[in-house]
């Protein structure tokens, strides 16, 4: 268990996932850069991260709320919780206006809690919002995935799915927590928490994923790398040159 003074954000671990350099320069050395992708996605947190409640006929929204696990040992805000009242007929009467086209798997839904201000037993379902559209590594899913966590253990609750929302494509995609996701996510947070205690930046490695990486400038990946190419040259041939 871990103590409230020793809370890593949840959104270190998407950063983590996409760059461990990446992870380093922001959390470690306090290095932030814009660039249009995070200006746009900050744009469609501040719409969603309000702070407030609202009621919507059988489901409730609850906006920028706080969470906190402290068997993982990380805080943050989910953009949106829904908490969707359970009908008696059970889960053919879902809402589905309020959760777009629920997939088939969504009846895995085991989350039935009790409200303090509402009668009545509720799903909770976290929401993300994400500029972009669905990439091809889970780094959204695991943030999604953590959220999930910090809520099932606010809320002594199981949580199978939510929901991310993409700007550029303006839909939701379905995240089932299932075990992969949640071992992979466990997994990240476990390193997470190991990089934070070690302090140490990685070295820079030029890939693909750097085009897009808000931090290029500062990380330089390319004189950074080849600096160091140059470096284990240098040493192999100091090397070669004493051995005979
Ligand atoms: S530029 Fe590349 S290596 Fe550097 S932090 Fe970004 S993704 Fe990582």
């Amino acid at each position: 268990m871990f103590s409230e003074d020793n809370l890593l954000p949840i959104s270190a671990l998407q950063h983590l996932a996409f760059c461990e350099r990446q992870w380093a320069l922001i959390h470690l050395e306090g290095q932030w850069m814009e660039n249009r992708l995070t200006v746009e996605g900050k744009i469609l947190h501040e719409r969603a991260d309000t702070d407030e409640t609202e009621v919507r006929g059988d489901f409730r929204i609850a906006r920028g709320l706080r969470l906190r696990s402290l068997r993982l040992g990380l805080s943050g805000r989910a953009d949106i919780v829904e908490f969707h009242q359970i009908e008696d007929s059970d889960n053919e009467n879902m809402p589905e206006e309020s959760v777009g086209s629920l997939a088939q798997s969504d009846s895995l839904i085991a989350a039935n809690i009790m409200l303090s201000n509402a009668a009545g037993r509720w799903h909770p379902i976290p929401i993300e919002y994400k500029h972009g559209r669905v990439k091809n590594e889970p780094i959204d899913e695991v943030q999604l995935c953590a959220q999930a966590f910090c809520l099932e253990e606010m809320l002594s609750a199981r949580i199978n799915v939510g929901y991310i929302f993409y700007g550029k494509t303006r839909r939701r995609h379905a995240v089932m927590f299932d075990d992969k996701l949640r071992t992979h996510t466990e997994s990240l947070i476990h390193k997470l928490h190991m990089m934070n205690d070690a302090r140490v930046t990685p070295v820079a490695r030029y890939e693909k994923k750097c085009d897009n990486c808000s931090l290029y400038d500062a990380c330089l990946p390319k004189t950074i790398g080849q600096a160091r190419s140059v470096k284990h040259y240098l040493d192999q041939t100091w090397r070669s040159v004493i051995s005979g």
